[in-house]
């Protein structure tokens, strides 16, 4: 289908005006999108009101039994998937396969988790007055899910959002990215294959700005799942008022590169962690702190496996850098380039625009006041700088605004301790890169990289309340 349209209340509804989308490695037309009103928005949260009012008394292991049905669907289907993917971002084959496998899995877990929603017992007689009576916790869904999600991982973020909230009994009004639509779409009719009952999940692509103030204050809406950048999430917070509100945003992601490290032995690891899917990633490394023992051989090593990268077409095999994914993003990261250097910063390699692509960029003596230190790149620019003393790399890791994860390689245990209570990030992942994740990992960030956790188990906590009783028996 050329052309797409709203998904509400399990049918396809006309949109009174539909938007080209382009792709971003050659401005082809792949689509026509229709663009939801504020009108269509409300019509869907009724909806998917209405469907809860059913949809909550659906027992765990139907609801369960919907999701392992969306799991072989997808399954089935999973190169066509994954070829969306590559085409409406620009995302190589092989990580969009592994994008789609990683989708899969987190479905499944969602399948295991809405068999595991436990309460807890409250010892009433603990306290005087409390005598003759059971106490007990229930978790229980708690109505419209309103989901907004962002472009680089347009199906596996919003996996997010709709497993666990259908795992928690929840219907959901699912707001994806402008630039990367169809990767929702693609799950319409794909659950109601797998048996969701209509209107518990209702596919609006739209402007954020113009959709995010009903989806985020309507009365239906009780839950509010956020992932994309500080700037919007800050806005949805505003609006939330007495809401849930899971808040998934940016990063300045650092890693850290301890005394008596092989640079040959993590190297693959770190260049993949800066550069895959061009750096669009929340969790890419942008800030490599080197302890000064290794900074030459590592700054060498890295810039050698960097320019074997292959550069390329997102749906050639072998491809690592593609698009970046519009123009608006690569001016501006060329500008940040020009900005550090104007500061001082030296370009190692790379950071020349060729097309829609960038080379991807490696700079040293970068100052800290840097945007590509400070602010979040989201492209292929990394920086890195030596250290001598420990306790002055975790320093500059926590200046920053961000703290989502940090990765620490180290052969100590008690640096790599120190290091563990010491940043003041979401995630900390000792001899590792910062940009490992799992997905029933709890995942989320401190400061401006938002509040609340992902990771299927741990969103589900924040989708559902919980309901204390009290049952006097004598
Ligand atoms: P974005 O914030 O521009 O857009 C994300 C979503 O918000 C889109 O669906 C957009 O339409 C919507 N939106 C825009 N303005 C809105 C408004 N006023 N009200 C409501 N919704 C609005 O982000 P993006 O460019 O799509 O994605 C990149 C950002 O996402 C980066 O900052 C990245 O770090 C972050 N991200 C975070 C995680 C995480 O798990 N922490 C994961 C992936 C991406």
């Amino acid at each position: 289908m050329d052309k797409w349209h709203l998904w509400i209340n399990g049918k396809w509804v006309e949109g009174k005006q539909y938007e080209p989308l382009h792709s971003p490695s050659n401005g082809a037309v792949i689509a026509h999108i229709a663009q939801a009103t504020v009108e269509d928005a409300k019509i869907a949260i009724e909806g998917a009101h209405s469907a809860f009012q059913e949809f909550k008394h659906m027992p765990a292991h139907e609801r369960s039994q919907i999701l392992s049905n969306a799991v072989q669907l997808l399954e089935q289907r999973k190169e066509e998937a994954a070829r969306i993917i590559a085409s409406e971002a620009a995302k190589p084959m092989k990580s969009a396969r592994t994008e789609i496998i990683r989708t899969i899995q987190t479905y499944q877990f969602a399948a295991e988790e809405a068999k595991r929603i436990y309460g807890e017992r409250i010892p009433m007689d603990a306290a005087v007055g409390g005598e003759n009576r059971v106490g007990f916790t229930m978790r229980v869904p708690m109505g419209v899910v309103s989901a907004i999600t962002p472009f680089n991982f347009p199906f596996n973020l919003v996996a997010h959002k709709v497993g666990p909230a259908i795992a928690a009994g929840n219907s959901i009004v699912l707001k994806p990215a402008e630039k990367t639509p169809l990767s929702s779409l693609f799950l319409a009719e794909l659950f109601q294959e797998a048996g969701l009952p209509d209107g518990v999940l209702n596919i609006i692509p739209g402007l954020g700005p113009e959709l995010g103030p009903v989806l985020n204050t309507h009365p239906y809406v009780k839950n509010i799942t956020f992932t994309g950048s500080p700037r919007v999430g800050k806005e949805i917070r505003k609006l939330a008022e007495f809401r849930k509100v899971t808040l998934e945003l940016g990063s300045n992601s650092a890693l850290i590169v301890d005394e008596g490290m092989d640079a040959d032995a993590i190297m693959d690891r770190v260049v993949e962690g800066a550069f895959s899917y061009n750096g669009q990633v929340c969790i890419s490394i942008q800030r490599i702190y080197v302890h000064r023992s290794l900074y030459e051989t590592f700054l060498k090593k890295m810039v050698t496996r960097t320019k074997q990268l292959v550069i390329g077409s997102p749906f050639d095999e072998n491809t690592d850098i593609t698009a970046v994914i519009n123009k608006d993003s690569l001016d501006r990261l060329a500008t940040w380039i020009s900005e550090a250097v104007g500061l001082g910063a030296k370009v190692e390699y790379g950071g020349t625009v060729e097309g829609p692509i960038m080379i991807p960029a490696i700079l040293t003596d970068v100052p800290h006041q840097a945007k590509v230190i400070q602010e979040e790149v989201f492209g292929p620019i990394v920086s890195v700088m030596p250290f001598e003393r420990l306790e002055e790399a975790i320093q500059l890791v926590n200046d920053s605004r961000y703290g989502l994860n940090a990765g620490v390689y180290t052969r100590d245990i008690n640096r790599a301790f120190t290091c563990i209570h010491e940043i003041e990030t979401g995630g900390v992942l000792i001899n590792d890169i910062p940009t490992f994740r799992l997905d029933h990992m709890p995942y989320g960030g401190i400061k401006d990289s938002g509040t609340g956790r992902e990771g299927v188990k741990f969103a589900m906590m924040d989708m559902m309340e919980e309901k204390f009783v009290s049952f006097h028996w004598r």
